[in-house]
């Protein structure tokens, strides 16, 4: 276990902002937790988990307590098994794994299921946390179990998938009462030997077709990911951005119907829930390529906020407020920002 002290919230975020934290503890070892809560209570400190920061904003202030990095590494063959004819294998992944590294080993072994989540940033412990999704698939559809460490009862604990309650960009971890209760120290993936099944996401179909590639094999689908997104996001190791910073948002029946007839495209859905594709509003507000603050909306990917040359979290703010203010006086739709900020819970 490592810890260090006054480290800068902008060193640890893709979006490249913040002032210092008092406290990181790096992890290494599941064995370590215990200590680093320990370390944690007797200073009474506030803490925060961290990943590779590709979903979390570091405020100018900084952070009054400690930053918990979880650093495990490993992934680990389970098993394999047969149902139904068809193949399977179940991996063990360390939080502290790249999610990226996770998908090379899957995809590399004849693997499907998290293919087209290619090139994701973050680290495979942070996975769960919003349900990371892309190009149809999200962990919610492979993940098993997890592992993790219940601060509430200072106990490791397996939580399985059925009581994780994902959905859109959420789960148990990110959401609710047990927001922020567990430190999550590997997953466990069940995958299938086999390709990726018809129909894909539309853009997905069409780079397929255009590049005329007919092998659906788990390492063919990674690669043509990967290729759309190096296309269209930001690398973070070259662009600061936390990926798309506003979320898709869902309406009811009768708001639907208010934005059709002012032409906003709606993906009608069971029981109300209805997705607006949040990107187009931005576009047809007139915001892509425009900078505010030092903050650009991306050209190619327009939920995606660059961090062109922005100096502060409070110019971030400003910024998104005002692309906030022009969408709602356009449609009147309030935008819904999906990074986290790290502060008390
Ligand atoms: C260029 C770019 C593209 C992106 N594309 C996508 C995309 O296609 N789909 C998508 O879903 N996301 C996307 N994202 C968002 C991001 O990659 C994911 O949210 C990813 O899971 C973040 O991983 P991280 O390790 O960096 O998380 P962090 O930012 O470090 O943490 C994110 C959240 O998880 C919590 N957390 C982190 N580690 C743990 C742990 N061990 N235990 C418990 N909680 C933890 C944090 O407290 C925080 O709430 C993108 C981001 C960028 C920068």
């Amino acid at each position: 276990m490592k810890i260090l002290e006054n480290v800068l919230l902008k060193e640890l975020t893709t979006m490249r902002l913040g002032g210092a934290a008092e406290y990181v503890i790096e992890v290494e070892k599941k064995e370590e937790l215990a200590e680093a809560f320990e370390f944690i209570r007797d200073k009474n400190l506030a803490v925060y988990f961290l990943g590779e920061g590709a979903n979390s904003l570091g405020r100018d202030e900084g952070f009054s307590g400690a930053i918990l990095m979880n650093k495990i590494k490993g992934i680990r063959i389970l098993e394999e098994s047969e149902e139904g004819g068809e193949k399977y294998m179940k991996i063990e992944v360390a939080g502290g794994e790249i999610w990226d590294d996770v998908v090379k080993f899957t995809t590399g072994r004849g693997l499907t299921g998290i293919e087209a989540m290619a090139k994701i940033p973050g680290t495979a412990g942070a996975a769960p946390v919003q349900n990371i999704g892309a190009y149809g698939q999200e962990i919610a559809q492979t993940l098993e179990t997890v592992e993790a460490y219940d601060t509430l009862i200072d106990e490791i604990v397996e939580i399985p998938k059925e009581k994780m309650n994902f959905g859109y960009r959420k789960s148990i971890f990110n959401s609710g009462e047990t927001r922020g209760r567990y430190f999550i120290i590997s997953i466990t993936l069940k995958l299938k030997r086999g390709e990726i099944r018809q129909p894909f996401y539309n853009s997905l179909q069409k780079y397929l077709d255009e590049n005329g590639i007919s092998d659906y094999s788990p390492k063919s689908i990674y690669q043509a990911v990967a290729a759309i997104r190096a296309e269209k996001l930001p690398d973070p190791k070259e662009i600061a951005s936390a990926g798309s910073f506003f979320k898709n948002i869902y309406v009811d029946d009768a708001e639907a119907e208010r934005l059709e007839k002012l032409g906003v495209p709606i993906r009608r859905g069971e029981a109300g829930r209805n997705k607006v594709n949040t990107g187009y509003l931005i576009e047809a507000a007139g915001l892509v390529g425009k900078s505010f603050f030092g903050f650009k909306v991306n050209e190619k990917a327009s939920l995606v906020l660059i961090n062109e040359s922005g100096k502060s979290f409070s110019d971030l703010e400003k910024a998104v407020a005002e692309i906030a203010r022009v969408v709602k006086e356009k449609f009147g739709v309030s935008l819904e920002k999906e990074p986290v900020e790290i502060k008390e819970n």
